[in-house]
């Protein structure tokens, strides 16, 4: 069976030239941040009572699916309490001694944003335990019988922890940050204004229908609003346009293969052999995970949350449950689905 390949235009990971894209189009205040009106306003109401006191803001913990704004309000509240970003990953830091490092190079004042903070091994962990509790770390110095544990200062500092995962954080490390909040997916009124935003950026016009359509075609992520957007701008200047109207988009959709609702070839793909495979489920991840040749992971994070939010997945005790909705938006009968394998 084919494997299910991640779509380059719903993937989550960035290459290097969409990360200086992304950072063109990178809102850099809460004003330009559309959107997450409730998460914004609380986080509003931290920074100003922590800048009243005098005191770094607490430790904040984002968590939702990928190209939510995680990073981009990292940015924003680093620049809101005048302190440098510094950015780094769970994966990344892979010894003691990396965290350690990052620890004792911060300024008063700071954020440290580590992204896929789940994914931190436990001795890193423990090591942020008390430089977010006491701004303070323990490092052993020497070796054997005459090693010595020596506690280093560290200036206030703020830690943003991000996650796809809130789940697989340990109760020590989340219950150590001050404010934890989720981000949603965006409504479409969102997403249009976030496409006009950009399109301005870009150099582009849109029209409101095809930027409905875009809307709608986004998966109510950011992120792929804006990839859409450039591949919309391209696809524009190839028929030698600088206006983005519907027939220009609706092709360029077409050519993407990614339909009305924004499903593309991998949610159809999948949706269809829980249906025709499993007649609807429930199926197990594992086997679901087998049948598709796709890591659980991308499954959970990546390809689930849109379906579910769209009504057309449900997560029971039992497995994954394909709906109603899901075999009609395929043109599939509940009652007879002829199998396909
Ligand atoms: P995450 O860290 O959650 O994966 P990012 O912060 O990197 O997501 O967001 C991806 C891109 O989406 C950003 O570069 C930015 O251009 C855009 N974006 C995210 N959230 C918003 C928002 N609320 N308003 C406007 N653009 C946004």
């Amino acid at each position: 069976m084919a494997k299910v390949s991640i779509n380059p235009i719903t993937a989550p990971a960035q290459s290097k030239e969409e990360a200086q894209f992304e950072t063109t189009l990178r809102p850099q205040s809460f004003d330009d941040f559309i959107g997450q009106k409730i998460l914004k306003k609380n986080l509003k109401i931290l920074l100003s009572a922590s800048e009243k006191r005098g005191d770094s803001p607490e430790h904040i913990l984002l968590h939702g699916p990928p190209g939510l704004g995680k990073t981009t309000l990292a940015g924003i509240i680093a620049k809101k309490v005048n302190g440098n970003l510094r950015i780094t990953s769970g994966p990344a830091v892979e010894k003691t001694g990396d965290i350690a490092s990052l620890l004792t190079n911060l300024e008063a004042g700071d954020v440290l944003f580590i992204d896929e903070i789940h994914r931190l091994k436990t001795p890193i962990e423990e090591m942020l335990f008390s430089a977010m509790e006491d701004f303070a770390i323990d490092l052993m110095m020497g070796k054997g019988a005459g090693a010595k544990s020596m506690r280093l200062p560290l200036p206030p500092f703020t830690l943003i922890g991000a996650t796809t995962r809130i789940g697989a954080i340990s109760s020590p490390l989340r219950d150590r940050f001050g404010f934890v909040s989720k981000l949603e997916f965006y409504k479409d009124e969102d997403i249009m204004q976030i496409a006009e935003r950009n399109a301005k950026l870009l150099d582009i016009q849109i029209e409101d229908p095809a930027k409905k359509l875009l809307a709608q075609c986004s998966r109510r992520t950011p992120r792929i609003a804006n990839r859409l957007l450039k591949r919309l701008r391209d696809f524009a200047h190839h028929k030698d346009t600088e206006n983005i109207d519907l027939k220009v988009a609706n092709e360029a959709l077409e050519c993407l293969g990614i339909d009305s609702i924004g499903l593309n070839q991998n949610d159809v793909e999948f949706l269809s052999v829980i249906i025709e495979k499993f007649q609807g489920g429930p199926v197990g991840l594992s086997t679901l995970s087998a049948a598709l040749s796709e890591e659980k992971e991308t499954i959970e994070e990546i390809m689930e949350p849109f379906l579910i939010q769209l009504g057309f997945l449900e997560r029971t005790a039992k497995g994954r449950v394909a709906t109603e909705r899901a075999f009609e938006h395929l043109g599939l009968n509940k009652k007879i689905s002829p199998s396909l394998f």
